[in-house]
């Protein structure tokens, strides 16, 4: 008992002392950002949905991470103790660990934003020292380099930085120090990010273009920024302009990097969806420094082009695990570039072949955030929520320590080849276990995306029961609390708990999916509420006023443009923002999931059912079964033996929670 008041004393001690500033992004002096973060402690998970989550967040996924990462089978934490010289050894495990750790002290310190646990805080402290110890005295931070230059272990081949993930590294250390930053108010993380940003200021001042475009993955643009947003030193927007501007300059470039032409001149999404993303990302945070317009223009033809002809209906990017540029031969016709994990050609979207990596789709998340913040236009955050509660979600399990690295829209187990990864989660994947850190980190910073504030009001982005207490632009106070059981139910109250002084603006999001929202002010219905906007509701608010916004939730149909050669006469199932698909647990015994075809006239019926202890709804309808024998054929004249069958989908997000049979998202009807 006395533990726990000391623990409350000391919690409470923290916020009184702290006061927090700033969300995942700062844009609060981007002269071209209309948006702008709350701090990270602003809100709270009360119930459901984001609550459960946040839980297994806290309990088990973030646990696990911190565990997984301190053991020789990862071997992360010991690349940092080897580095800083406790110990003599080698390198080992992938070249990109470093930033995945870095990750997962993103997402302990957003959680501690929320929760002050100090045990949190005393493992982030202790993480921190130790890589304060590795880092060189010029500020560079790489394990695999730093053992090498410390004990000659690793032989000069691990030395090539082009394919050695050392900016991706640098980059993920730098957003993590300034979320560290936000939410401790300590400097420790953050003294170590502004040595590495010093060091690439210092690199990119004098490297060859050559040289200087050694960056896969390049999560250091959106570092760079934010460490600019961070410290305002200024050579770290020069540095970020510097990296745009060498991208593309040299012979070498290739569309799977996106550097074969300067990013000014591409108008399309290409080659690694990763590396893509990230890309975009960065490039959204300096133009909201620069505004220069070319940026863009480029950033809104490129996502014309992934929303209408590369996007899957689940917000998951990168179709191909591996091709050819559709556009990299034009330079050299005797040439093919190869690409991987990569968009393709428009419209190729293939279903069980589908590479769609979880941080690709994180990626997607990342970069329509940053373009909100510029905008403030809600087909960006249809984007974000498209991507978060489908692609996203679908990269961890249930139970919160197994993870997805690709996120496909069909499994078949009888397919006659094995795909490079296999597509059942796991605890770690030994060589790509990148994503299991990166929705690790995402996870813990939900809250921060539901909300933004502008120079007279606030936007809701996000729905689901919290309560949202923050500063105004106009140093005033709003405090609401937000009732709703999203996504299962489209009802959504919210109660002026504390009004800022004058008229204020409460943007509420109506999403792109629901054509007939209703709302209600204080019991006045509130008119034209157009999908796909922000519904600007302006007045002088006053505690107990009530705002009550409903989004009917029918089950929709959707196709796919007829130029998706993979979906033709198929169709998915939607329901709100979440995408059902089918899974062979839930058709009767014995029946080929690839033969049922689904009955679009019949009715669904929504249903309450838990997976792994997870309260979901389940959509009830039937469908056919067509019991063709196919043997070994590849052709066969029409069969019409159908006979009805019963079937029930479950959300995309939790599929293979169960057995890890056959699924589908796509239905013939
Ligand atoms: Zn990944």
């Amino acid at each position: 008992m006395n533990v726990i008041v000391v623990n409350l004393i000391i919690v409470f001690s923290l916020n009184l002392t702290f006061a927090q500033t700033g969300g995942i992004t700062d844009t609060s002096k981007s002269p071209y950002a209309k948006l702008q973060s709350v701090n990270l402690n602003a809100v709270k998970w009360t119930e459901g949905f984001w609550k459960d989550q946040l839980k297994i967040e806290n309990e088990h996924t973030l646990p696990y991470m911190w565990d997984l990462y301190h053991k020789e089978e990862t071997h992360a934490y010991n690349n940092f103790e080897i580095a800083a010289g406790l110990y003599k050894g080698k390198h080992d495990g992938p070249s990109f660990h470093d930033g995945d750790f870095y990750k997962i002290l993103e997402g302990m310190a957003a959680s501690y934003a929320v929760t002050g646990d100090q045990e949190l805080n005393k493992q982030m402290d202790e993480a921190i020292a130790l890589i304060a110890d590795a880092q060189r005295e010029d500020g560079y931070l790489h394990t695999p380099v730093l053992i090498e230059e410390r004990w000659g272990t690793l032989g000069p081949e691990a030395l090539q930085k082009q394919l050695g993930f050392e900016k991706y590294n640098m980059g993920h250390l730098m957003t993590a120090a300034c979320i560290h930053y936000r939410s401790t108010g300590k400097s420790n993380f953050l003294n170590i990010a502004k040595g590495v940003a010093d060091y690439l200021y210092d690199f990119y001042k004098k490297a060859s273009p050559e040289l200087a475009r050694n960056a896969i993955c390049p999560s250091h643009y959106m570092g760079v920024i934010e460490m600019y947003r961070t410290t305002r030193d200024i050579r770290y927007l020069e540095l970020t302009k510097n990296l745009i501007n060498i991208r593309g300059t040299t012979a070498d470039g290739t569309d799977d990097n996106q550097d074969r032409i300067p990013f000014r001149d591409q108008t399309t999404a290409m080659g690694h969806a990763v590396r893509a993303n990230y890309l975009y990302a960065g490039v959204a945070d300096l133009y909201a420094e620069t505004g220069e317009a070319v940026l863009l223009e480029r950033l809104n033809s490129i996502w014309e082009d992934v929303t209408k002809r590369k996007m899957y209906v689940t917000g998951a990017c990168g179709a191909l695990y591996d091709g050819v540029s559709p556009d990299g031969t034009s330079y050299n016709p005797t040439d093919v570039q190869k690409i991987h994990q990569a968009y393709g050609r428009p419209y190729q979207l293939p279903n069980a072949t589908a590479h769609t990596e979880t941080c690709a789709n994180i990626g997607n998340l990342l970069w329509n955030w940053r373009m909100l913040q510029l905008t403030g236009d809600a087909k960006y955050t249809d984007v974000m929520e498209l991507s978060l509660y489908n692609s996203i979600l679908s990269g961890i399990s249930l139970t919160g320590k197994e993870f997805n690295y690709n996120n496909p829209l069909a499994i078949y187990q009888d397919l006659p080849f094995d795909q490079r990864w296999g597509n059942v989660r796991q605890g770690y994947i030994a060589l790509s276990n990148c994503c299991a850190p990166n929705v690790t980190r995402t996870l813990a910073e939900v809250a921060n995306y539901a909300y933004n504030l502008t120079k007279n009001g606030l936007f809701i982005n996000f729905y689901g029961s919290n309560n949202l207490k923050t500063n105004t632009l106009n140093e005033d106070l709003i405090e609401l609390e937000q009732l709703s059981n999203y996504p299962w139910d489209g009802k959504i109250t919210i109660k002026i708990k504390k009004a800022p002084k004058g008229i204020y603006h409460i943007n509420l999001r109506i999403p792109g999916w629901c054509t007939d929202a209703s709302l209600l002010v204080n019991g006045k219905t509130i008119e034209n509420l157009d999908p796909g906007t922000y519904k600007n509701v302006a007045k002088k608010w006053k505690q107990g006023d009530v705002i009550e916004l409903e989004l009917p939730m029918s089950v929709n149909f959707i196709e796919a443009n007829p130029l998706v050669e993979e979906t033709k006469n198929q169709v998915a199932v939607k329901r709100g923002p979440l995408v059902y698909c089918l899974e062979s647990e839930d058709i009767i015994d014995e029946i080929d999931l690839k033969k049922v075809s689904i009955n679009i006239d019949s009715p669904f019926k929504i249903e309450n059912q838990d997976i792994s202890k997870r309260k979901i709804i389940t959509l009830k309808g039937s469908g056919f079964y067509n019991n063709s024998n196919w043997e070994e054929n590849l052709y066969q004249p029409l069969s019409t033996n159908e006979q009805k069958v019963s079937i029930t989908l479950i959300p995309y997000f939790t599929w293979g929670n169960r057995n890890n049979g056959d699924m589908s998202v796509w239905l013939a009807y």
